[in-house]
């Protein structure tokens, strides 16, 4: 039983990530009951109680109704404190400012450059002692930089008091990939490389840079969103099921398949630029920072051996949603739907493959490809979906939820540090290829060249649009 902490600091309190993620998760928690105690905002610009709390009411207006009574109660705990990070000074007045607790969580919603900055000031000015830190992804921009940011973090927090946040991993559905597999009779014994022909993770974006141009120009898709999120999602899919009732021994599991799967050589990616993408504000001329790649993703151990995970993401591409599709292969021995068969009938070609279809966002959705007859003389079939439609109902914000956890001391959710040097391993070569990365129209699903890469194992599923048909 670890200690809850006793007040919740977030440095970057006039950010980005503040104001779409800090907030309303500090109003649903206080919605709850579950946030009784100070609640510090740190930044640099000069504001003061009264300008944070009015920037807490425009992020919570924004994202859903205000329950007045609910908001006095949060504004009540929220304080400011300004200060160049720099400074000792800003430190001491944090000290002041947390006044009885001693347990603080510190979050740095910050630009990673400042972290080490505000570890060394937290440390000097007793503010760090026997606190949590949590840090945002992505933790480090490749392995180098990854592990000096981890020898910087336990320089002054204990091993177990860092707390490196991926939102994914905070996700209903993502959490109902592990429930799914190990929960149903059917699951598990079919999971793995003499059932699975392969497996394909999308996250599609129809949006740009939005804005954030400078932002995304000096990290691109790779270190956005594949290095992390997508690799947690696939670490996920193909872990192996942990003893219950070991609170780590999921970590450990998952952990062991990150470094199980193997560096993806350039030869298995393919990397894009939307048209267009060097006129967005904050974007270098002459960028070759990828907004799109696709890659094949292999994992080397018993269960997955010769079962290709293709791994997708790009920003302008027709739709947003993020997908999982596994693929079974066909019968080996088939009755029905035989090629003889679909001749006689004029059966349409298509796959005959079972699939499960998970779609994590926007809409959550569990979808069972499975074949049925069709009505008539002949033994003909399609395939149908089965689905469950996912109801939400209070349903907690992966910041919430992951805040929540942090304050408590419960890793179950965070990002082992083993996991993310392995996370760095695999797309190494991809980072370190300087190939140009190849242009794409926006609105179409990316570069050509990567159909290439799913040709032999039936082309790419692309998700689409919430409410229509697969
Ligand atoms: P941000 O809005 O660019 O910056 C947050 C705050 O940091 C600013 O309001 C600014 O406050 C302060 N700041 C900026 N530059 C600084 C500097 N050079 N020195 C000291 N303070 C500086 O960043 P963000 O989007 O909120 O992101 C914060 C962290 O979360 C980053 O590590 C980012 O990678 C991560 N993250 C963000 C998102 C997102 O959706 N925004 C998603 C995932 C992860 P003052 O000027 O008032 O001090």
């Amino acid at each position: 039983e670890t200690p809850r902490s006793d007040a919740f600091v977030f440095f970057g309190a006039t950010g980005d990530l503040a104001y779409k993620q800090i907030f309303p998760s500090l109003y649903a928690m206080q919605r709850r009951g579950h946030l009784n105690m100070p609640v510090l905002g740190v930044s640099r610009s000069s504001w003061d109680k009264g300008k944070l709390v009015q920037r807490a009411r425009d992020s919570i207006a924004e994202h859903g109704q205000i329950d007045e009574h609910v908001f006095a109660g949060l504004a009540e705990h929220l304080e400011y404190v300004a200060g160049d990070y720099q400074d000792e000074d800003t430190y001491r007045r944090l000290r002041a400012a947390l006044g009885q607790a001693r347990r603080p969580l510190h979050y740095l919603a910050i630009p990673p450059g400042m972290f080490d900055v505000v570890a060394r000031g937290l440390a000097q000015s007793g503010c760090a002692r026997d606190a949590r830190v949590v840090v945002e992804k992505p933790f480090g921009r490749d392995l180098a930089s990854a592990r000096k940011l981890q020898a910087m973090l336990t320089e002054t927090f204990a091993p177990e008091s860092i707390f490196r946040i991926d939102h994914y991993l905070g996700k209903e559905p993502v959490q109902n990939l592990l429930y799914f597999r190990y929960a149903n009779v059917f699951a598990e014994p079919i999971w793995n490389h003499r059932y699975i022909d392969s497996v394909q993770v999308t996250m599609a974006e129809a949006f740009g840079v939005q804005g954030r141009g400078s932002f995304y120009d000096g990290v691109g898709a790779v270190r956005d969103v594949i290095q992390n999120h997508m690799l947690q999602v696939v670490s996920l899919l193909a872990t192996e099921p942990p003893p219950a009732g070991h609170p780590d021994a999921a970590r450990d599991a998952q952990c062991k398949v990150f470094q199980a799967m193997c560096p993806v050589l350039p030869q298995n990616a393919v990397l894009g630029q939307f048209q267009g993408y060097q006129s967005e504000p904050g974007v270098a001329q002459g960028s070759k920072v990828e907004t799109y790649a696709a890659l094949r993703l292999d994992i080397d151990n018993e269960r997955w051996t010769g079962v290709p995970f293709f791994i997708r993401s790009g920003k302008c591409l027709p739709v947003t949603a993020t997908e999982v599709l596994v693929k079974f292969k066909p019968l080996r021995h088939a009755v029905f739907d035989t090629a003889s068969a679909k001749q006689a009938t004029g059966a349409a070609a298509g796959s005959q493959a079972n699939y499960f279809r998970f779609r994590i966002s926007p809409d959550v959705l569990l979808c069972v490809g499975a074949r049925v007859k069709l009505p008539g003389e002949a033994m003909a079939g399609e395939t149908v979906e089965l689905a469950a439609h996912h109801q939400a109902a209070d349903e907690m914000s992966p910041y919430e939820r992951l805040l929540g956890d942090a304050l408590r001391g419960d890793p179950a959710l965070f990002a082992r540090y083993e996991s993310i040097e392995a996370a760095w391993r695999v797309v190494t070569p991809l980072l370190e290829s300087g190939t140009a990365p190849l242009p794409y129209q926006p609105g179409s699903w990316g570069p050509q060249q990567a159909a290439g890469l799913t040709a032999a194992a039936g082309g790419w599923h692309d998700p689409q649009p919430p409410d229509s048909k697969p």
